[in-house]
């Protein structure tokens, strides 16, 4: 299964696609978590992207798309792209590497959540800095406030996911990212998702829409 999950900053992108990773066998691909990590291993790319995700922008598509192009080949049995492509020229990129390796997209799942409900659930966000996991301090706590219930490790507040970060993200989500729904649209492989519903109906959404055959 090759899927691209597109949407705004917390829309559930990541809680989805964990979800139906193991449900298609196929790999999680998180931009944002690889580049959180290797702005904790302070790599030359960690270093470079710092500045941007601080402020909330986008890290020049260059550097992404090199990213995506070295993770690709470990993961043969599929992916589910988690933050990525969020420009035009990033799905170009996309196109054309997927052209070379002979590969084709299955669907591109956008999930519509208006922005009140975003601002609310990222504020709410508390995150597994070890492996991306989240949960919402309202409506999916853990059971121990600030500690993860898998790992018992602390649980960490994004800076990013602070305020005047949250607004940013929106609006360069709205100037740079919303204008791939058109451009996956043409290409036949949008998929809309209400956003909104329970994880486990917009789980349910996903896999009725991507229909019987897609199974694992
Ligand atoms: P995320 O965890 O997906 O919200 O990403 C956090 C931050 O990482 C974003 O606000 C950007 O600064 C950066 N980032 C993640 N993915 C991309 C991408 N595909 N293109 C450019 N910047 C990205």
């Amino acid at each position: 299964m090759r899927l691209i999950m597109l949407g705004p900053p917390g829309a559930g992108k990541g809680t989805q696609a964990r979800i139906l990773e193991e449900r298609y066998g196929a790999a999680q691909i998180s931009t944002g978590d690889i580049l959180r990590q290797n702005r904790e291993h302070q790599t030359e790319l960690g270093k470079t992207a710092d500045g941007f995700m601080q402020r909330g922008e986008l890290v020049p598509d260059d550097l992404i798309i090199q990213m995506v192009e070295a993770e690709l080949p470990r993961h043969p049995g599929g992916f589910i792209m988690d933050g990525f492509p969020r420009t035009v020229a990033q799905a170009q990129a996309f196109d054309a590497l997927l052209a070379r390796k002979g590969i084709a997209l299955d669907a591109v799942i956008l999930f519509e959540v208006d922005r009140d409900t975003l601002v609310r659930r990222l504020s709410a966000r508390w995150t597994n800095p070890r492996t991306g996991r989240t949960y919402n301090a309202l409506s999916d706590p853990p059971r121990t406030a600030g500690i993860d219930d898998e790992d018992g490790g602390p649980l960490v507040q994004r800076d990013d996911d602070k305020p005047q970060t949250v607004e940013k993200r929106l609006a360069v989500y709205q100037k740079q990212t919303a204008p791939l729904i058109d451009y996956y649209k043409r290409q036949g492989k949008l998929v809309e998702i209400d956003g909104l519903a329970p994880v486990e109906d917009v789980t349910q959404a996903i896999v009725a829409k991507l229909g019987p055959d897609a199974a694992a």
